[in-house]
């Protein structure tokens, strides 16, 4: 833990530029009320609004399914993967209907126009580690992923334990023509934690993962998730605190919910393992996303379960109604992200 402290400090004064960093988002200025004002109005600052501001229209997301795998699922790592992880790796599972990842993109970008009127799109390989194949494999998939002239952006979901210098760099090249972020699952800052939901790496894996993408400017976006087994409210809001002191630009939250056939599920049945109340994570949420720094780009604030897999609790398959009470308690508490940031000293 103590080699993990040196490093923080030095990454807080290492602080950079970046497709979302402060230095280069002109109305988030570190000196700028305006922050602070558009922060009470809208609460946070949400993934559709950077991309609007950075694109001047609606750019979304397409998931796409690599058919890759996890180092923690097929034995380097661990067997079976993270406790909650369900046998898609987090993901859509389309590679088993459609390989080819330019007729997912199709596919999606043909439901974005209909359903949202989409412009412009981002590729995101989400299922699994998608850093987890040979170099040349990466490169063939994120060139075939950024090869149409809508796909404005690429975004890599990986595990931090599955990059190298190689890999980044690989992703660094494509950084001159588009917007690229890494996304990191991380879920908590605490080391019993990830021991016990079976990570597979260390928070120190986590830390040079950062530095090492932000010395090549690439946008960093964590993953968290609230309501771990053992963790109460402080241990979020601990991890809140260490991950405000790096130098990341995004963040994705949800509540731990519960997936069939997993480790956890057999916890949950054998009342080892209790959700969190939609009240629960709404107070946990806001009073983490108050400790962010007011400049993360937050692009995810609940889970997005599939119905197939889940299990419990009933309230995570009721997206908007959690998104609503989140903006409902902001208002009543007159809280916004970024409102108890020590960076505003
Ligand atoms: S790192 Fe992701 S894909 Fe791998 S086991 Fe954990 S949740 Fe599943």
């Amino acid at each position: 833990m103590l080699k993990c402290t040196k490093r923080l400090k030095w990454s807080r004064k290492k602080r950079s530029t970046g497709p979302g960093s402060r230095e280069k988002k002109a109305p988030f200025s570190l000196t700028g009320i305006l922050v602070k004002d558009m922060l009470e109005k809208q609460y946070y600052r949400s993934y559709n609004a950077y991309l609007r501001d950075l694109f001047g229209c609606r750019v979304h997301k397409i998931t796409l399914d690599a058919g890759l795998t996890c180092p923690n699922r097929n034995g380097v790592k661990g067997w079976g993967g993270c406790i909650y992880c369900d046998r898609f790796g987090s993901g859509s599972n389309r590679y088993k209907e459609i390989h080819s990842i330019r007729q997912q993109l199709l596919d999606g970008k043909q439901y974005l126009q209909r359903r949202f009127k989409a412009e412009k799109f981002i590729a995101y390989f989400q299922s699994f580690s998608n850093t987890y194949a040979p170099l040349p494999q990466l490169r063939a998939l994120y060139r075939e992923a950024l090869s149409e002239e809508d796909v404005v952006g690429l975004a890599v979901g990986t595990r931090p334990d599955c990059v190298n210098p190689e890999i980044l760099d690989l992703i660094a090249e494509f950084q001159e023509k588009k917007l690229i972020w890494i996304e990191y699952g991380l879920q908590s800052f605490l080391p019993r934690t990830l021991e016990l939901i079976r990570r597979g790496h260390t928070i120190d894996d986590f830390l040079w993962a950062v530095e090492e993408t932000r010395k090549r400017g690439i946008s960093v976006c964590v993953h968290v998730i609230l309501g771990l087994p053992g963790e109460e409210k402080q241990d979020c809001l601990y991890t809140a605190e260490r991950l405000a002191e790096l130098d990341i630009q995004g963040l994705k939250i949800h509540s731990l919910y519960v997936n069939r056939e997993t480790p956890l599920e057999a916890w949950y049945r054998e009342g080892k393992y209790r959700p969190l109340s939609r009240e629960e994570y709404v107070e946990w949420l806001c009073e983490f996303l108050e400790r962010c720094p007011p400049d993360w780009v937050i692009q995810r604030l609940t889970g997005d379960p599939n119905p197939k897999e889940f299990v419990a609790p009933l309230w995570a398959l009721d997206k908007q109604g959690t998104l609503k009470m989140i903006r409902d308690r902001f208002r009543q508490t007159k809280g916004f992200q970024g409102r108890r940031w020590k960076g505003w000293a």
